[in-house]
């Protein structure tokens, strides 16, 4: 029988990368639900292609809408947090791709991890906010997580088939961005426009200005941490212009592994699906002839301090990675809609983990209500920052 796949988030980036994967690997592969936000069109012309059993929208003001369009189809719509964990614990799923973006994804992920399905983890906001807790309810019900994050798709190849204490260290390459080597004088003066032109990646706009500030890196480093089970300081960063070197391990023997691809996030994306096989696929392999050199730098930590301060609250523990979360959903927002500076986002997340001293995420709930006061203080924080930029 094929595997089926229910996607959260399929008309994002990821989701509509997922698609292609899945059309391409044939008929092994069938997607049984969809989920979506407001673009409830997008949402409907992709469940007339693929003719899912259920397809759900989040949002309760374009349900009707939905419905409609799927009149003449036996597709079941759902709707809300109800709908998507339905997505997320479909009977037929067997891999649950969550692409869903920021912290909406939490919920129907942690469904999908309750039921042991297998996870396709795009949404690392998941792990940032939640995951001891989700690592714990991954080995109770057995669920795979299979990262699609395209570097730790590269680690997790790089250490198939080695035991963890083999590892020294980790090395988590990163793009630069579209603001590589720009000074911090220089950052205040940048548009969301040029924010969101990612050299090398086409993504969602949250994860790209998350990409121009570093704070991806930061959250990567988090995720990296529970993963694959190792304090941050034996994870590293390095700049590498090129993406090509999607990110390395050491071994205890003073050995590099590394992947190298082409970057295209299909590929970790069918990595993810078809694991532990591979298979064939259309993306073009990397020619090393072509490739004219290799870069790696460190990190400029003073231009771009998102990634210090996700580093600091990992090692803080308890609800400060939730704060570190929370405060940037709300900060890239306001700098997305021309509110506040570029230099202001890690600023307001920086005041805004300044005022909340962190506590206990043993459960949802407590995590739940970190994000919610969270969020509340960085509103303050931005509004702050957008008097001063006036
Ligand atoms: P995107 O903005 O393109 O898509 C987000 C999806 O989530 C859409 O389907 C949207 O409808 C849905 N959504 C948004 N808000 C929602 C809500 N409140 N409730 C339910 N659904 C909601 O984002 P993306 O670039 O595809 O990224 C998705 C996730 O994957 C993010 O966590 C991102 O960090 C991660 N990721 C993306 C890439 C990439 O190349 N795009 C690479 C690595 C990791
Ligand atoms: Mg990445």
């Amino acid at each position: 029988m094929a595997c089926g796949i229910a996607i959260l988030g399929s008309t994002g980036s990821i989701g509509r990368t997922t698609l292609r994967v899945v059309s391409w690997l044939g008929e092994e592969y069938r997607v049984v639900a969809l989920s979506g936000g407001r673009n409830w069109e997008e949402l409907a012309k992709q469940a007339q292609q693929v003719k899912p059993r259920l397809v759900a929208t989040a949002y309760p003001e374009v349900v009707e809408k939905l419905t409609h369009a799927l009149e003449d189809t036996d597709i079941k719509v759902a709707v809300g947090g109800e709908g998507l964990d339905e997505v997320a614990s479909h009977p037929q799923a067997d891999i649950v791709v969550s692409a869903i973006v920021g912290s909406a994804g939490l919920l129907p992920t942690m469904t999908a991890i309750k039921c042991g399905k297998r996870i396709a983890l795009a949404n690392k906001e998941t792990l940032v906010m939640a995951g001891g807790l989700v690592m714990e309810e991954a080995k109770k019900s057995g669920a795979e997580i299979i990262p699609v994050d395209s570097e730790h798709s590269a680690i997790a190849q790089c250490l198939a088939g080695h035991r963890r204490e083999e590892v020294e260290r980790i090395v988590l390459t990163a793009s630069g961005g579209p603001f590589l080597g720009y000074s911090r004088a220089q950052l205040e003066k940048v548009t969301p426009e040029e924010a969101l032109k990612h050299p090398k990646w086409n993504m969602g706009d949250k994860i790209t200005v998350d990409s121009a500030t570093l704070m991806n890196k930061g959250l990567e480093v988090i995720e990296a941490c529970w993963l694959f089970g190792l304090p941050q300081d034996r994870i590293d960063v390095v700049v590498h212009p090129q993406s090509l070197v999607h990110s390395l391990v050491e071994f205890a023997d003073g050995s590099l592994l590394a992947q190298l691809a082409v970057p295209d996030m299909a590929l970790p994306v069918q990595y993810a699906l078809t694991y532990p096989q591979r298979t064939t696929s259309p993306i073009e392999p990397l020619n090393l002839l072509e490739v004219s050199s290799l870069q790696f730098f460190p990190p400029d930590e003073v231009a771009f301090p998102a990634l210090g301060l996700a580093r600091r609250a990992v090692e803080t523990g308890g609800t400060a990675p939730v704060v570190l979360n929370g405060a940037n959903e709300v900060a890239v927002e306001a700098f997305l809609a021309g509110k506040i500076s570029f230099n202001a986002i890690s600023q307001a997340v920086e005041d805004t983990l300044g005022i909340l001293d962190a506590g206990s995420a043993e459960n949802i709930d407590e995590v739940l209500a970190a994000d919610f006061e969270a969020r509340e203080v960085a509103r303050g924080a931005v509004g702050v920052l957008e008097r001063e930029k006036v």
